[in-house]
This record gives C-alpha cells, sequence and structure tokens, in this order.
C-alpha cells in the first residue's frame, strides 16, 4: 500500500499542529511511520486519501459501535443542524437523551452532560470530593480517565506513597491527593485505605480496563472492592467511557453485576459528536450547582448536535439489545481465529477479551494489571501493527489499546482479518 498523500498532509500539519495531530496516540510514535489520513468511512470500512481501505477495529476508539455514517445518527444530526446549531438554552432533547440513558443504566436516577469523557471523569471526581468532603482519590495503575491533572499521576516508590505527576505541569499538590493502586489487587487497595483513614473521598476505576490493551477484572477483586467502598464509606466512581452502552445496555455495571455509586459515560453515549456525562442517584447529583454548591458548567454541554446524535445511537440500542450479544459473539470468533493463527505458528501470546473489546498481548504470561501488559513484545506488536496496516486491517496504533468491534463488521471481514494474521508471521 502506498500512503505518499497522508504522508504528506502529516509533514504539513506538523508545520501547525503540535506533532501533527490533536491528541497524542494517533500519531503512531509507538508503532514507528507516520499516520494515516481519513478522508471519508462508511459501516466497517475507513477509506484514507491515498485511496487505501481498512476494517476498522477503532470505530473512533469506541464511539461508532454501530459502524461508521450509521444512518440515524447522520440523519438525526443534519435535521437538527438545519434548526441551530447552539443556543446556550435548555432545549427538549436533552431530557429526551437524559432520560433513555437513565432507563438504561442501573443505579442513576439523574444525569449531566458534558463534552468528553476527560470532563465527565473530572467533573465526577469534583462532584465526590464536595458530597464526601474528603479530598484523596485512589485510582489504578494504567486506568486512563483524560488528561485532567488529578489522574496523570504516576506511582512513587512503593504503593502507599503519595503518587507523583507523570506529566510536568500537574502540580506535587495535586499528585499528592491522588493514591496508585494496582488493578486485580483488593490488598493494594486495602493498603491505601488503611494509610488514608477518613480521607479518602473516591476510587475511580475502569470497571473493564481498555487504556492498558483490554484487562478483565476477576470477581473477587471488583466485588471485594465495592465492598470495601462501602465499608470505609468512599464512593466508587466506574468509568464507563469506554464500557457504557458497549458491554450492555447498562455497561459494566450489569455485565460485572456489581453497583457503581458515580458513573462516567463518554464516547457511545455521543454517538460520534462530542458528549460526556456523569450521573448518580439524586441525592449526589442534587449536590451539582444550580441545586447544590459543587459548581460545574458548559458553554456547549447538552448540545442540540451532539444529543441528537446520542439520542439516535441509544434509541438504536435500546430497541436492538441483540446487537451486544452479536458483537460479542463476532468478537469471540476474533479471538479464536488469531489463537488458532498465532499457537500454530509458535507465537507467545495472551488474548483478554470481554464483549466487543478485546486485545492481542505478545507475552507468556496472563496479563491481568498494567506491569503484565507492559512486558508484552513491542517489536512483535509493532511488526504485527503494520503487517496487518498494509493488508488493510486497521488496528489501535499501540499496544497498550483495546479493540473495539462495530456492527458492519461481518464475518467475511473477520475472516479476511484473521488471513492477514497468518501472512505476517
Ligand atoms: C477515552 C476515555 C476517557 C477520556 O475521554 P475523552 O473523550 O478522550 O476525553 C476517559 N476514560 C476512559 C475509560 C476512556 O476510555
Amino acid at each position: 500500500m502506498k500512503y505518499q498523500r497522508s504522508s504528506a498532509l502529516f509533514v504539513e500539519a506538523k508545520q501547525y499542529i503540535p506533532g501533527g495531530v490533536n491528541s497524542p496516540v494517533r500519531a503512531f510514535k509507538a508503532v514507528g511511520g507516520d499516520p494515516i489520513f481519513v478522508k471519508e468511512a462508511k459501516g466497517a470500512y475507513l477509506y484514507d486519501e491515498d485511496g487505501n481501505k481498512f476494517i476498522d477495529y477503532i470505530a473512533s476508539w469506541g464511539p461508532l459501535i454501530l459502524g461508521h455514517a450509521y444512518e440515524p445518527v447522520i440523519n438525526a444530526v443534519i435535521e437538527k443542524a438545519k434548526k441551530g446549531t447552539s443556543f446556550g438554552m435548555p432545549t427538549e432533547i436533552e431530557t429526551q437523551l437524559a432520560k433513555l440513558a437513565v432507563s438504561m443504566v442501573p443505579n442513576i436516577d439523574k444525569i449531566r452532560f458534558v463534552n468528553s469523557g476527560t470532563e465527565a471523569c473530572m467533573s465526577a471526581v469534583r462532584l465526590a470530593r464536595g458530597y464526601a468532603g474528603k479530598d484523596k482519590i485512589i485510582k489504578f495503575s494504567g486506568c486512563y480517565h483524560g488528561h485532567s491533572d488529578s489522574f496523570l499521576i504516576q506511582a512513587g516508590s512503593g504503593a502507599v506513597t503519595f503518587g507523583s505527576p507523570n506529566s510536568p505541569g500537574v502540580t506535587q499538590g495535586t499528585a499528592k491527593d491522588t493514591l496508585l493502586a494496582n488493578y486485580n489487587d483488593l490488598e493494594s487497595v486495602k493498603a491505601l485505605t488503611n494509610a488514608n483513614k477518613n480521607e479518602i473521598a473516591a476510587v475511580i476505576i475502569e470497571p473493564v480496563a481498555g487504556n492498558m490493551g483490554c484487562i478483565i477484572p476477576t470477581d473477587e477483586f471488583i466485588q471485594g472492592l465495592r465492598e470495601l467502598c462501602t465499608a470505609e464509606g468512599i464512593l466508587l466512581i466506574f468509568d464507563e467511557v469506554m464500557t457504557g452502552f458497549r458491554l450492555g445496555k447498562g455497561g459494566a455495571q450489569e455485565a460485572l453485576g456489581v453497583a457503581a455509586d458515580i458513573v462516567c459515560f463518554g464516547k457511545v453515549i455521543g454517538g460520534g459528536l462530542p458528549v460526556g456525562a456523569f450521573a448518580s442517584r439524586a441525592d449526589i447529583m442534587n449536590q451539582l450547582a444550580p441545586d447544590g454548591p459543587v459548581y460545574q458548567a458548559g458553554t456547549l454541554s447538552g448540545n442540540p448536535l451532539a444529543m441528537s446524535a446520542g439520542l439516535a445511537m441509544l434509541t438504536a440500542l435500546n430497541n436492538n439489545p441483540e446487537i451486544f450479544t452479536s458483537l460479542a459473539k463476532k468478537t469471540k470468533y476474533l479471538h479464536n481465529g488469531i489463537d488458532e493463527v498465532l499457537t500454530e505458528k509458535g507465537i507467545a501470546h495472551q488474548i483478554n477479551r470481554f464483549g466487543s473489546m478485546i486485545s492481542v498481548h505478545f507475552t507468556d504470561k496472563p496479563v491481568v494489571d498494567f506491569s503484565s501488559a507492559a512486558e508484552g513484545d513491542n517489536d512483535t506488536f509493532k511488526k504485527y501493527f503494520h503487517g496487518m496496516l498494509n493488508q488493510g486491517v486497521y488496528l489501535p496504533p499501540s499496544a497498550f489499546e483495546s479493540y473495539f468491534l462495530n456492527d458492519a463488521i461481518g464475518y467475511d471481514d473477520l475472516d479476511r482479518t484473521i488471513a492477514a494474521v497468518k501472512t505476517i508471521f
């Protein structure tokens, strides 16, 4: 495949945009080479500026669960746009989407819309702190909750010390309120709660992790985390920006059978437009301005175009819940196919899968947390990524990302994908 036009566009982009991209992972730094520039997409396929066609396993990093340019979403946005794009005043469609989301997701009474997953998580933590009257939070190594200051924290020495920032620009003052635990390791959480009695407002977690590859929580860990939070009076925040409306109508809460106190959304809830949201029971949500003292706002929050895309998307999912089962079946088919090829070729690998999320790790040890994910062989991953790309399969350009299947992908696409793996190794 040729990527001449993409490469030329990247050179120009780098002149005006830092790194040529508006979000770092797009730049292919982890896999080498230049990113491809998309011209358009339809259903399961992406078409780049050089005329190449790819089966897409990213779906805009999750939102497009029904495939690209899904007609009910596109039509809803076009019709809405004709009536004006933003008012800064209440509109009926905000309540329609709120009502539908609340009816689909367990344990939430009210929801507030924002413009991104980052905003959702940032605001959820502020709400938790305001409600609890405590400053500290616990997050897990390798979980991503957007790029706001409190979340860009790495471990210091030992799990019980304060976190230190992993980006310049995040202050020590902010970092000291974020404590870091290990995924699937309840003891690491208990050590932190014991050392910080009555100081922790919330634990935030990706209930099925998707930002260190796909990592599944053990029942013991996730149930234990719920019990620990209840016992210690700590709010449990599920960051369902990835899993919400992807693992099922009720997201990870429903799939895992564990209740969260606050839930964050993004990605699917916006149908491909910029929407995030956070939700909880009424007594917690009523702490938000204008009813309560916890401030949170947004000029474009609840934007009518974004709401119409979200409403069309959630309506489709709510009316056709068999989509979730059929996506999970396709993902299992892909899992089995890739597994068979890699086993045959003697390539050390682990495949993690939950619903329509899946990741391939080139290691012989189970991948259960950030450090085991980091043990994957990146040279093999690069070879795999570029080999697949050159055969028209677009995978996430980093070993630390999950694939997201979309409903437009057919079994013929999956067979082509599996056949592509065969030619690489
Ligand atoms: C994508 C993601 C975010 C951030 O959402 P943005 O819309 O990129 O700001 C937060 N949490 C999780 C789990 C995500 O996958």
